[in-house]
């Protein structure tokens, strides 16, 4: 099995089982994000003390690479700072809008490698991004929806 297959088989995984999929009560930071161009909609709740994600949930309905994304985002972030989500959000930010030709660093990048597929597909980047979007809007308390724009 070659690295894209892997990949693919994460996203699919994780869009047919999506981890910390719901609504999180109680949470004290969410935000809802929208991609038009795809029809994907993700609300996000944390639960922040301390500046630590003590718990993230997301809910909502889109395609296998937004679902998916926020599934793994979910993941990544739960228990962890703040600081340490705004990073990674940054971190992703490049990968998903770096060159094709760029090597990916997957010891460093970890499980978001697996989104490095999608650098090919510019229409998926903001299917993938959504959930990211979406979290940080939520970590600065921003009432204003996440809405993707060409
Ligand atoms: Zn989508």
């Amino acid at each position: 099995m070659d690295v894209n297959e892997l990949y693919q088989q994460v996203i699919l995984d994780h869009y047919k089982n999506p981890r910390n999929f719901g609504e999180l009560e109680p949470h004290n930071h969410s935000a809802e994000g929208h991609n038009p161009l795809c029809g994907d909609h993700i609300d996000i709740y944390l639960q922040i003390n301390n500046d630590i994600i003590t718990d993230i949930k997301f809910k909502g309905d889109g395609c296998a690479i937004s679902k998916s994304s926020a599934s793994i985002m979910t993941t990544l972030l739960k228990g962890k700072p703040v600081q340490f989500a705004r990073e990674l959000f940054n971190k992703f930010h490049d990968v998903v809008t770096s060159d094709t030709n760029t090597l990916i660093d997957e010891e460093s990048l970890g499980k978001l490698a697996v989104f490095a597929g999608v650098r090919e597909f510019p229409a998926r980047v903001k299917c993938a991004s959504l959930a990211w979007h979406t979290m940080t809007t939520a970590l600065d308390d921003s009432t204003e929806k996440f809405v993707t724009t060409e």
